[in-house]
């Protein structure tokens, strides 16, 4: 299957541990966080919405907590974006392990709903692959 294919199914999101990788996954952010090095380096963009907006000083405080991560609003009030670098095995895996980061720091966002995605891979090869949806998924 392409990286490029937009799969709409929720199988073809699951991460190795069963999640739906447009909801997160703590385990693969664990993983993301010893990853082994061998494996390649994904970026990865998701927009979310909230119910409640986040304080900036929590935005800002993203940062000091997780040094591969940023947290912005781009412009629009209660919509936010998280961009995030990831080693994992695909971008399944890159996508669940920079959204479990928002599971794993449930202070920063209480519950959230992503809204679009992007992740692409940053081989040493200079090869670039997107995966993107729009499909809107609701968070936990
Ligand atoms: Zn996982």
């Amino acid at each position: 299957m392409s990286e490029r294919s937009m799969p709409h199914d929720a199988a073809s999101w699951a991460c190795p541990h069963g999640q739906d990788a447009r909801r997160g996954c703590v385990a693969c952010y664990q993983e993301s966080v010893d990853p082994d090095p061998a494996l390649s380096c994904w970026e990865v963009a998701a927009w979310f919405t909230t119910e409640r907006p986040v304080p900036i000083r929590t935005l800002q405080d993203v940062h000091h907590h997780g040094r591969r991560f940023a947290l912005d609003q781009p412009s629009t009030p209660l919509v936010y974006l998280l961009t995030g670098h990831a080693r994992a095995r695909g971008s399944v895996q890159a996508v669940a392990g920079v959204i479990g980061f928002l599971l794993h720091n449930r202070h920063v966002v209480a519950s959230f709903t992503v809204t679009e995605i992007r992740s692409t891979s940053q081989s040493a090869a200079g090869a670039s692959t997107t995966r993107q949806t729009d499909v809107w998924v609701r968070g936990a």
